[in-house]
């Protein structure tokens, strides 16, 4: 580090090779005749940092070296030495065998994969593969001899430092993976996990992907572009798993209401990132919101492409039922492409059917559905699908244009005040002049001048009317 007065390595090294050992941090307790002064001090020979506290100078330093362009802040991260080998039966074997004669000595690749035996014993006593009694009973890959093979077994997390590039190339006999595949997938867009693998495993999954890097066997230098780290799912206030016993079997759920229901409740009942507590009402209500979508189906008019609706031409609630699935299209963008907050989706979606359900129309009731199922598709295929190919042959699971007529409010609230208090307030057609506005707002505060004389009136546009009495 070369601060022999602030390091005990540096210190002794300085003092065997006579070196000078320049005090830079000052402390009551700092005894530089003995030992280095590790803790923090007051900065001194410093120049114009003298005088600062040691953990505060560090920033300004830095903050100087970045100005003077001749460093930069960067965060080191230590691997710690990791121990790959465990006596457990699970995990996959290390592919080494020991001969009496030569040693240690790698298996011959035409007899890799090494397999673990499908016939052991567990008794949760030793390492079941020494246990075997065939198992371990191999040939010297090199001279032949009778010998035995390791029998423990790799951690896990050897192989989920690499899973997802055999991904990339799942068919592959002869190789792990092939580069050309891996750069082309590579890297992973989403990568989404639970918090507990969120530390080691990501940093032995980017170790193993640097190290594969440099020897040349892979073109990516990281292997996950963004993490999203899923919330525990809980069951009566705990946490569900299995050696709790309290886990809820997905094929009960399936069975009684099928998989789109299952995959409803899960995605509305809370945002991914978040806990989520399972509720067998919620489950019910995620399947009454399917029923009625495929019934209110009905409504729809066969039809190969999007309606096309004079907007300006519908009713109040039509308008509304337009605008209210066109706000779900354009929230879906934002759901599906990062945010990934599918609840507010999901009730956006709920908000559009009650509104479709609230009007006549059947252009307006086949272009809901139109934009509806290609929304809800991920979330409930099945039955998307279904209605999808029923009425639209597909053509709907197209991206679809944002019409965005449909949002513009064509209505506006405005506040009446009275004398600068406020007292009504009036929904307009935006269309409307000023002399049309202030005749409806004067009717609507009729009470409140009826027996007065009016002095002035004033309309500020989209805000407010206020008229002045006396
Ligand atoms: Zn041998």
């Amino acid at each position: 580090m070369a601060v022999p007065a602030h390091d005990q390595r540096d210190y002794e090294f300085a003092h065997k090779y006579s070196l000078p050992i320049k005090e830079v941090i000052s402390g009551k307790d700092s005894n530089l005749s003995k030992e280095a002064f590790c803790e923090v001090g007051k900065l001194i020979n410093s120049n114009e940092f003298d005088g600062i506290r040691s953990d505060k100078a560090k920033d300004k330093i830095i903050s100087l070296f970045e100005l003077e362009n001749i460093g930069k802040k960067v965060i080191n991260y230590k691997l710690r030495d990791w121990g790959i080998s465990r006596q457990r039966y699970w995990g996959a074997p290390i592919p080494f065998v020991r001969c009496s004669s030569c040693g240690v000595v790698p298996e011959k690749i035409e007899n890799l994969p090494v397999e673990l035996p499908d016939d052991v014993e567990i008794t949760g006593e030793g390492n079941p593969l020494e246990k075997h009694p065939t198992w371990k009973k191999c040939k010297c890959p090199k001279c032949g001899k009778d010998a035995n093979r390791e029998c423990d077994t790799m951690d896990t997390f050897v192989q989920s430092s690499w899973y997802f590039l055999r991904y990339c190339t799942a068919n592959d006999k002869e190789k792990a993976f092939e580069r050309r595949d891996i750069d082309y997938w590579m890297s992973v867009d989403q990568y989404i996990g639970g918090i507990e693998h969120a530390i080691l495993h990501l940093l032995y999954a980017r170790f193993f992907t640097k190290a594969l890097r440099d020897l040349g066997y892979i073109g990516v230098d990281e292997p996950f572009a963004n993490l999203l780290t899923q919330g525990m799912v809980l069951k009566d206030g705990s946490k569900m798993s299995k050696s709790k016993g309290n886990t809820v079997d997905p094929d009960a759920i399936i069975q009684k209401y099928g998989a789109d229901t299952a995959r409803l409740f899960i995605l509305f009942a809370a945002p991914p990132v978040k806990e989520l507590e399972w509720n067998d009402s919620a489950v019910d209500g995620s399947f009454k919101f399917i029923r009625r979508l495929y019934d209110r189906s009905s409504n729809i008019q066969a039809q190969d492409s999007i309606a096309n609706i004079d907007h300006s031409s519908l009713s109040k609630e039509e308008k509304f039922a337009r605008k209210k699935v066109y706000e779900a299209l354009l929230k879906s963008k934002d759901v599906y492409e990062g945010s990934f907050t599918f609840n507010t989706l999901v009730a956006s979606c709920m908000e559009a059917l009650n509104a479709l359900n609230a009007q006549l129309n059947r252009a307006v009731w086949s272009e809901g559905y139109f934009v509806l199922l290609n929304i809800l598709e991920p979330i409930i295929p099945h039955v998307s699908w279904e209605l999808s190919e029923k009425y639209f042959n597909l053509k709907n699971f197209e991206p679809i244009e944002v019409k965005e007529e449909t949002l513009v409010e064509d209505t506006i609230i405005l506040a009446v005040t009275i004398n600068g208090k406020k007292r009504e307030e009036i929904e307009v057609d935006k269309s409307l002049d000023k002399d049309a506005v202030l005749s409806i707002a004067k009717e609507k505060a009729n009470k409140w001048i009826s027996d007065k004389t009016i002095i002035k009136e004033i309309y500020v546009p989209n805000r407010l009317i206020n008229i002045v009495v006396k």
